[in-house]
């Protein structure tokens, strides 16, 4: 059975990093709104055009957009495993597409799952962040280096990356659209008693292992 989950937090919260283990424990696909943005804006398609400038500025790209992009991504044979939906939904019309997009593949949420984080925290996170060029593993300064200096764990590479919005200022704007936009979805989840909140201040393993008490384990026979 596909299990289909929301991480909900604020830019820098560990979304990311965790979709990324989940995937590779649960057999999920990670639906990033942020990645497939950023791979629009990159081959200069439509959406990439009219996205580029709301990204750099720290504002919410268009609902229309985003409910697009993810009801062209689960119609994609992958989805039918399951979802981790990161960055997304981020806005209340974005969580009602989605409840309607998922009914009708015949699936629906099974968690939402808020990655709670102090402010100052989220700060020192996003900038200190960077990622693999070559196959996006995430990495920080401080808080996730690679075992080799300049080497990427996964896949050997040597090319790193920084995001152009990932700067202190930006970063501001990017929390106050956060608490404007996307924590009143908040509530719509708590309504139907789909809502739980995991500690994001712990370390990464420490949030890994409350993702997977919350999932369970891995259905048997379930294996890829
Ligand atoms: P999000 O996808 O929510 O924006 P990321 O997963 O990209 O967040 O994490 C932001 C940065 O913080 C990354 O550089 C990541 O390595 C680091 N990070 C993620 N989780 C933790 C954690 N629990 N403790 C410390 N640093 C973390
Ligand atoms: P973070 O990892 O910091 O949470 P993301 O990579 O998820 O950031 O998103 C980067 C930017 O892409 C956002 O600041 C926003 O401009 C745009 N974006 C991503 N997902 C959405 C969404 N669901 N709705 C609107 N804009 C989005
Ligand atoms: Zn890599």
């Amino acid at each position: 059975m596909a299990i289909n989950i929301v991480l909900l937090g604020p830019p820098g919260a560990g979304k990311g990093t965790q979709a990324k283990r989940l995937e590779a424990a649960y057999g999920m696909v990670q639906l990033s709104t942020g990645d497939m943005l950023r791979a629009a804006v990159a081959a200069g398609t439509p959406t990439g055009l009219r996205a580029k400038a709301v990204m750099e500025a720290g504002k919410l790209v268009d609902d229309e957009i985003l409910i697009a992009m993810i009801s062209e991504r689960l119609s994609q044979p992958d989805a039918s495993r399951g979802a981790i939906f990161d960055g997304f939904p981020r806005t209340v019309p974005q969580a009602e597409a989605l409840d309607a997009l998922l009914a009708g593949r015949g699936m629906r949420l099974d968690h939402v799952i808020e990655l709670k984080v102090d402010d100052a925290a989220l700060v020192e996170r996003i900038s200190g962040r960077y990622s693999c060029r070559k196959c996006g593993a995430g990495y920080h300064d401080r808080f996730q280096q690679p075992a080799r200096a300049g080497v990427c764990d996964s896949c050997g590479g040597t090319d790193f990356l920084r995001r152009a919005d990932d700067n202190a200022e930006t970063v501001r704007k990017r929390l106050s659209e956060y608490y404007a936009k996307t924590a009143p979805i908040l509530p719509y989840y708590q309504a139907r008693g789909a809502l739980c909140g995991v500690d994001g201040m712990a370390d990464m393993d420490r949030v890994t292992a409350a993702l997977a008490a919350i999932l369970g384990p891995r259905p048997a026979g379930d294996a890829r």
